[in-house]
């Protein structure tokens, strides 16, 4: 299992199959904020995250945004209007805040999942911290100017690779 391979690539965070979670005995769900719930370009998530958040409850699972956004307001609205946990100024890919949002939810590596949309913070944060990962399409073409940078080595990165859904 290499740093930038995610345990499996989805075309978007609703098809994450909640059940599935649920089968591989996921308790704690670690989420990127942009363009993984929330497009760049938008100010909320669209209701079908919200949606699916609500499924992820429902099933008794913690979901918790791990963030490398500097904005702690933008992370911490976000983190209420869909009634999860946060934790921000990340720095992904140190696996640092992945693991404190663990020992806060009490939940160990391998009943934890991190999900997001970038190779080269949100799936090597989660390969470093030794959970389960899902690599997702961004949510929107607006990403940050070094993000884009890093975009063209992640397609590098995701050459063969197919996702779910698309
Ligand atoms: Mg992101």
């Amino acid at each position: 299992m290499g740093l930038f391979r995610a345990t499996r690539y989805v075309a978007s965070l609703p098809l994450v199959s909640v059940d599935e979670l649920v089968d591989a005995g996921v308790e704690l769900v670690l989420l990127d904020r942009d363009n993984t719930c929330v497009p760049r370009d938008a100010r909320e998530a669209p209701a079908e995250v919200t949606e699916w958040l609500a499924r992820v409850r429902a099933a008794g699972m913690t979901a918790c945004l791990v963030s490398n956004n500097f904005h702690t307001s933008q992370v911490s609205r976000t983190a209420r209007e869909l009634g999860v946990e946060f934790v921000d100024h990340a720095m992904k890919p140190l696996p640092w805040a992945l693991r404190r949002a663990m020992r806060r939810a009490g939940a160990s590596a391998d009943r934890t999942v991190m999900i997001g949309d970038q190779v080269f913070t949100d799936v090597a944060a989660g390969n470093l911290a030794g959970v389960r990962t899902v690599l997702v399409r961004p949510q929107s073409r607006s990403d940050l100017w070094y993000t884009h940078v890093f975009r063209v080595f992640e397609r590098l990165a995701l050459r063969g690779v197919s996702f779910e859904g698309e």
